[in-house]
């Protein structure tokens, strides 16, 4: 590959990429500094984040700077304060050897006397959001007429986020001598009108496919009932003991509820959204940069311009709303040329739109299964134990205590000392996954579906109450829901006769239905219930309703669960009572 050595860079450019460690410029860099170097022309370059767009913009206007003006001569239009403050600080650690060049990054939530002052360093480069810097230009601090260079980067970005009236005013402000340079992760309508109208016969440079994700990024889906989302993203942190990822949520306060409770799990979690402060904002990404946070749950706006090397997950908690923002979210991973995955929870209803990401994308997905308990625990019980064998001892410390541990430990045997400190640490895994179900949610999945009574055995009940008494089938599913001994039962076929009930119920609950009936009364009268036959095979399959699923023969089925209206009978005495309506009563317990 060539390096930056051949592009033609000022020697004091290349003093500072090498302190930085830029060795061969990326992709984009290799088409666009020559080009910026060489010619005047427009350029729209069609780029993915994270691919070096900074640089590749930057480091020729840098190149290029006429040291003996102190006037504006670059600005650089980015969606976000985060990455304004980003590129500005990139491009000084491009001018660490170029002193007396001065960059200045200008942008909305920050009282605007502060940045107006700060134009007294004359700054050559100014990165700004567009809303912020169009006020200073109407203020007349911000000076553009000598602009030689206007960027526009993540301009699809810019556009998405409703910039485009500000947009179009700071184009036709600044001077027509201008050279503009778009970049953009995605080309649309939008982005052509700009290149028509303020544009003069661009060219053309294209990194990877056109609106395609990053390359070197893997995707994953998991597919789960809407109520197991937040424990999936738990599974999933679980899963990777080393895990440092962006969580995307849809809105603020589903991106802060996630956050609160992650916290409240005991992660190492923060929220990022636009009702936190700047300074807050600035304190939580430099904890995350430095991998004090694991999880930064964030909405799209405020994570754009994150840039944190080798993230090893992007988890989207949820779709965005706009698919175009997921190329975006995927895009914090695998950046530099370095490897990265980004994993999608979907529920059922939303699994359609997994194939309208790949092909957005232009790569396809893999579904994956959500890992057990057991594949957790795993896991974590040898990353622990590779912790163990890799942790550095300070034996200044330690050493003067070892006489007295040993002491204490005496009496046990290796084995047992080993199982004892390892389950210090890993007993929070073992009590939360003990007996956790399957949280996958679709065809691969391999519990029973979910009302398929084809597994079930069940008993068959006579009970000495039937329609005569006022018993019907919403009473009778009522009282089972109130008991709490039979909650989630699987109720076979009901047929209620006259004088008589005959109720089928999963068989394992048979003394449990004994009890509960033989305790309860109807209108006074007190409930007999026999058990006549067990093992019986349910012959129907259940609409999947509670108390729904009539049957020809006029018996009734499903699970009990729903929530009941009728409340309990709060006892009288042991005397037997009239319960005023047609529903069952359980007698007081003494
Ligand atoms: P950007 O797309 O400009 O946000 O860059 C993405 C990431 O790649 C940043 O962390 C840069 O520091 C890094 N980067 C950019 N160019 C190079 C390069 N030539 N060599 C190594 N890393 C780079």
């Amino acid at each position: 590959m060539t390096p930056f050595s051949d592009l033609g860079l000022n020697p004091m450019i290349l003093q500072a990429l090498a302190e930085i460690g830029f060795e061969t410029p990326t992709p984009i860099q290799g088409k666009v500094i020559p080009h910026l170097i060489n010619s005047e022309n427009d350029l729209v370059a069609l780029a993915q984040t994270g691919t070096g767009k900074t640089a590749a913009f930057s480091l020729p206007i840098i190149h290029q700077l006429d040291d003996s003006s102190d006037q504006v001569q670059a600005l650089i239009l980015c969606p976000t304060r985060e990455l304004a403050i980003q590129i500005a600080k990139d491009v000084e650690s491009f001018l660490k050897y170029l002193p007396g060049t001065a960059v200045l990054s200008v942008y909305g939530g920050e009282r605007v006397d502060k940045q107006i002052r700060a134009f007294k360093k004359k700054p050559k480069i100014v990165v700004g959001t567009p809303g912020r810097t169009n006020d200073l230009i109407r203020r007349g601090v911000l000076k553009v007429n000598h602009l030689t260079w206007l960027v526009l980067d993540e301009a699809d970005e810019m556009l998405n986020m409703g910039f485009k009236e500000e947009l179009d005013s700071i184009l036709e402000t600044t001077p027509n001598s201008k050279q503009v340079l778009l970049f953009s992760a995605t080309m649309n309508k939008e982005i052509r009108r700009i290149a028509n109208n303020y544009m003069k016969k661009p060219d053309d440079i294209t990194v990877g496919e056109k609106n395609k994700g990053a390359d070197n990024v893997q995707h994953f889906y998991y597919v789960v009932h809407e109520r197991d989302r937040y424990q999936t993203l738990r599974r999933i942190a679980d899963a990777n003991p080393d895990i440092h990822a962006l969580v995307f949520c849809r809105t603020r306060r589903e991106t802060q509820q996630v956050a609160d409770k992650l916290i409240q799990d005991h992660y190492s979690a923060e929220a990022i959204h636009g009702e936190i402060s700047q300074d807050q904002r600035t304190h939580v990404m430099n904890r995350f940069r430095d991998k004090k946070i694991q999880l930064l749950v964030a909405t799209d706006v405020a994570a754009r311009g994150i840039d944190v090397a080798k993230l090893t997950h992007v988890i989207n908690y949820n779709i965005p709303d706009r698919l175009d923002a997921y190329v975006h979210r995927s895009g914090r991973t695998g950046r530099a040329n370095n490897s990265g995955i980004s994993l999608v929870i979907v529920n059922m209803r939303e699994k359609y739109k997994i194939r309208m990401l790949e092909s957005k994308v232009g790569k396809s997905f893999e579904q994956a299964r959500i890992p057990s308990g057991e594949d957790i625990c795993e896991k974590q019980l040898f990353s622990l134990v590779d912790k163990v064998c890799n942790m550095e001892v300070n034996e200044a410390q330690i050493g003067k205590y070892i006489g007295l541990i040993s002491k204490k430990f005496e009496h046990m045997s290796r084995d047992e000392l080993i199982k004892k400190l390892i389950s210090e640490e890993f007993n929070r895994f073992l009590n939360h996954y003990k007996d956790s179900a399957d949280l996958n949610s679709n065809v691969g999945s391999e519990r029973a579906p979910r009302y398929d009574k084809s597994h079930v055995l069940f008993a068959r009940f006579n009970i000495n109450i039937g329609k005569r008494m006022g018993l019907h089938v919403k009473e009778l599913f009522n009282f089972i829901n109130e008991q709490r001994e039979l909650k989630g039962v699987e109720i076979g076929t009901i047929t209620i006769k006259d004088s008589y009930t005959l109720l089928e119920v999963d068989e394992k609950y048979k003394d449990k239905v004994l009890d509960c009936f033989g305790r309860a009364d109807m209108n006074g009268v007190s409930m007999k219930i026999s058990c006549e036959q067990t093992g019986i095979r349910s012959t129907r399959q259940s609409s999947g309703k509670s108390g729904a699923g009539r049957r020809k023969s006029g018996g009734y089925g499903g699970r009990t669960g729903a929530p009941s209206r009728y409340g309990r009978s709060s006892g009288n005495g042991g005397k037997k009572r009239h319960s005023g309506g047609g529903s069952p009563r359980r007698k007081k317990r003494y």
